[in-house]
């Protein structure tokens, strides 16, 4: 007999997480009906002229979960695995997110069926711009706010952002973040959700009285976040001895280890624009390479997972070594709810996603104050600013979990939702 097992939905973790908080905030059905669920979802076809001429359909989506608060935010990703449930999940997760931090922003998320690797500049641009042609009614920089996610970058931003105002013939530099600098880009903005990251890793460390000289990470992903924080971690004195990435020759992923602690810029002169290694040149040059999933069991005192979700699992997190001390979550979702249980009882620190990985977004708010006002800030300014930011709302989480002995993913939880109840409540919604 076959054994069925149920595949894996983000959504449905992302509303489990949800239900635990709403029990101890005892909401009412009402409230659980309407944030267990997305406002508005939006899934249509791009019909995309392809360098040789033909017509290729890809399937977008945009999810808007809540904008009590203010107009849905969220980034866009393009991934040949998407599915209108990640997004539903990842656009839940960023009403929490920009709940916590206290900005003013609701919650979105958008996704493209397509592989980036696989497709042309002029292609990717032409997906952009096919994008915002279906999306632009509902989109806006009082609407709903777009920014770079997995396999998008500041220049799918611009095209989308020319195409959106070749639609309303005016500048509307507001309606998407994380454009390059120079044409309404932020300073800062590259950096900051790996920066932002190890901010909230430095006050944990802090909290837990360990010297971040003296501890070691390994961290999931070489994308954008990962790549950032290791600069930053680094730089406060920490040494990342694995690294582990998605090898697109071989369709797997490898992890690649130096004891000694890995040279961020020795790998980021074998990297490709997605975070892929190159495994044979990162050989010549004396990583050790491992199974993919080698990352996890590393004895290390720090866990970065900054690749995608459900990576740390009941099936996995016992081989956690026991040295870890500290689970940062640069990437949205990564840890399950049985993996959670686990790492509860094992009484490992957690940073949760909403927390650890929202100083993108935050300084996507920036760029849309910037944007708005036509007026641009210095880069001190900038990262000075989220520095305070994700501080402060580390610290609230933190002082709300040790006094109400609560778990850090559910302190956070409980800081957003009960904000975005509030101001459902306030607005008559609820
Ligand atoms: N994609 C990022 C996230 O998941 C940033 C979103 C934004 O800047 O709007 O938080």
């Amino acid at each position: 007999m076959t054994v069925m097992t149920k595949p894996f939905s983000s959504f449905e973790m992302a509303q489990t997480q949800f239900d635990r908080v709403a029990d101890v905030l005892q909401l009412d059905q009402g409230a659980c009906e309407l944030l267990r669920n997305a406002l508005r979802e939006f899934s249509f076809a791009i019909p995309t002229r392809m360098d040789d001429g033909r017509i290729q359909v890809f399937r977008g989506f945009r999810v808007q979960h809540n904008d009590a608060r203010g107009p849905s935010k969220g980034g866009l990703r393009f991934h040949p695995m998407e599915t209108l449930d990640t997004v539903r999940a990842l656009a839940m997760w960023m009403t929490w997110k920009c709940a916590v931090v206290d900005i003013p922003l609701g919650g979105g998320k958008g996704g493209v069926i397509c592989d980036p690797h696989n497709l042309s500049a002029g292609e990717q641009e032409r997906i952009c711009r096919g994008f915002v042609r279906q999306m632009g009614r509902n989109m806006g920089p009082n609407l709903d706010v777009p920014a770079p996610d997995v396999m998008t970058s500041a220049q799918h931003m611009l095209w989308m952002l020319d195409e959106f105002e070749a639609i309303h013939g005016s500048h509307q530099p507001g309606f998407i973040t994380g454009k390059p600098i120079g044409v309404g880009g932020s300073q800062g903005r590259t950096e900051a959700t790996g920066f932002g990251l190890v901010f909230t890793i430095r006050e944990a460390l802090k909290e837990l009285g360990i010297n971040a000289r003296e501890t070691t990470a390994s961290v999931q992903g070489f994308g954008n976040v990962a790549q950032h924080a290791i600069r930053l971690y680094t730089q406060i004195g920490g040494k990342v001895t694995c690294v582990a990435c998605w090898d697109q020759t071989d369709q797997t992923t490898y992890a690649y280890m130096k004891h000694a602690g890995i040279e961020l810029d020795e790998l980021l002169g074998i990297t490709d624009r997605f975070g892929g290694i190159d495994k044979a040149k990162a050989q010549e040059l004396g990583y050790e390479v491992l199974p993919g999933d080698a990352w996890i069991s590393q004895d290390v005192d720090i866990l970065i997972p900054a690749a995608l979700e459900n990576q740390i699992r009941g099936d996995n997190a016992g081989t956690i070594s026991d040295r870890v001390k500290l689970l940062a979550e640069g990437a949205n979702g990564p840890t399950s709810p049985e993996a959670d249980r686990i790492l509860h009882d094992r009484g490992i620190f957690v940073i949760p996603d909403l927390l650890a990985n929202a100083g993108g977004v935050t300084c996507s708010y920036f760029e849309q104050v910037q944007s708005n006002m036509n007026y641009y800030w210095d880069k001190d300014e900038v990262l000075g600013k989220l520095d305070v930011k994700m501080t402060s709302a580390f610290i609230a989480v933190s002082d709300l979990a040790r006094r109400r002995k609560l778990y850090m993913r559910d302190a956070a939880y409980l800081i957003a939702i009960d904000r975005v109840v509030r101001a459902c409540r306030d607005r008559g919604w609820l």
